[in-house]
């Protein structure tokens, strides 16, 4: 899949759409969700142009992919999860529910998560 650079993370990313940053570095840039899906939710995203971890597995430098790993976990203690515990995800494509197409972290907590997924095998 192409880059779409009317996105709204890129929109973000140019300052086009606020976001209240909670991390900014050279690689990555961490805001939280508009519409949180449980009391933590924020997002941590790399800064180039990747569509879906694939994408970004096969194309950012070791640089990018280190400062995005490096992001989530800087973020994730920051937010006070290190105790309480906290999960991580990465929608890619249609089975995923993936509204952005800019590779992004969801990072939720604060809560009892509940099980891994919310579908069955059968859904
Ligand atoms: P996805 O379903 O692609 O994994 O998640 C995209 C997430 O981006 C959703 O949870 C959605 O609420 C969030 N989102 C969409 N538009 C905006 C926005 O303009 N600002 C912020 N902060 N989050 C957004």
């Amino acid at each position: 899949m192409a880059y779409d650079r009317d996105n709204i993370f890129a929109k973000i990313l140019r300052g086009e759409i606020p976001c209240k940053k909670l991390y900014e570095d050279e690689h990555a840039l961490a805001f939280p969700d508009i519409n949180p899906q449980a009391r933590q939710h924020v997002l941590v995203i790399p800064k180039g142009e990747y569509v879906s971890w694939a994408d970004f597995a096969a194309r950012a430098s070791e640089q990018e992919i280190a400062g995005l790993v490096r992001a989530v976990g800087k973020v994730a203690k920051a937010m006070g999860l290190e105790d309480s515990g906290y999960r991580l995800l990465a929608n890619h494509g249609p089975d995923s529910h993936q509204e952005v197409p800019h590779l992004h972290v969801h990072i939720f907590g604060g809560q009892k998560l509940g099980r891994m997924l919310a579908v069955t095998r059968e859904d």
